[in-house]
């Protein structure tokens, strides 16, 4: 399988860590730094550490995360369950600079219902990876439509891309926002509408 043999060939290709902390000497020689002044010093370390901690969704999945949902009684309960204001810090693929702001996720329930540190969590893993937000909320919104089995899953998120504020058009006040729908919010116009009000409302 072609995606099966080009995740081996990255695993094997990946550097060490030396490596990677040359490869920051070497972007700090490249900006006309000295990378032995004393302040510079422990940098490299210090950045290919963060950038582990930027990219740690890598080293989860989505089984890990999700292995239990909960079947419960809900006593009838079928009416939609929202989370807003969940914290997304991301990095955009072109430039991996920061994207940041939240995420307001929705799912009505056919029965299983899902901890909702574990929904950050899937929020995370996805986040903490290179990305572009469209794919993020498509992945985020796929995940929990596939291993919780709602009726629905709705996901919005709305963030500030930093290389949108500091570098290029400089546009420091913009925003970018991006919904997916699956299930009967796809179905549902109302469904929609209500998912809309509520994320905006109180
Ligand atoms: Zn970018």
């Amino acid at each position: 399988m072609a995606t099966k043999s080009k995740l081996s060939v990255a695993k094997v290709q990946q550097p060490t860590r030396e490596e990677a902390e040359a490869a920051v000497t070497t972007l700090i020689r490249w900006i006309g730094e000295n990378p032995n002044r004393e302040g510079l010093k422990e940098t490299p370390r210090r950045v290919v550490k963060a950038f582990e901690e930027y990219f740690q969704g890598y080293q989860v999945k989505a089984e890990d995360v999700l292995s239990r949902t909960f079947k419960e009684d809900m006593g009838g309960y079928s009416d939609p369950v929202l989370i807003r204001h969940i914290e997304v810090e991301s990095r955009c693929e072109h430039h991996m600079a920061p994207f940041i702001g939240f995420a307001h996720v929705a799912y009505i329930p056919d029965g299983r219902i899902l901890g909702i540190s574990k929904l950050a969590r899937v929020v995370d893993m996805y986040a903490r990876r290179m990305q572009v937000q469209e794919r993020l909320t498509s992945q985020i919104a796929n995940t929990l439509y596939q291993f919780v089995k709602p009726k629905g899953v709705a996901v919005m998120i709305e963030a500030e891309h930093f290389c949108m504020k500091i570098r290029g058009v400089r546009k420091d006040h913009s925003k970018t926002i991006t919904t997916r729908f699956l299930g009967v919010y796809k179905r549902d116009a109302g469904l929609r509408q209500d998912f809309l009000q509520q994320v905006k409302g109180g």
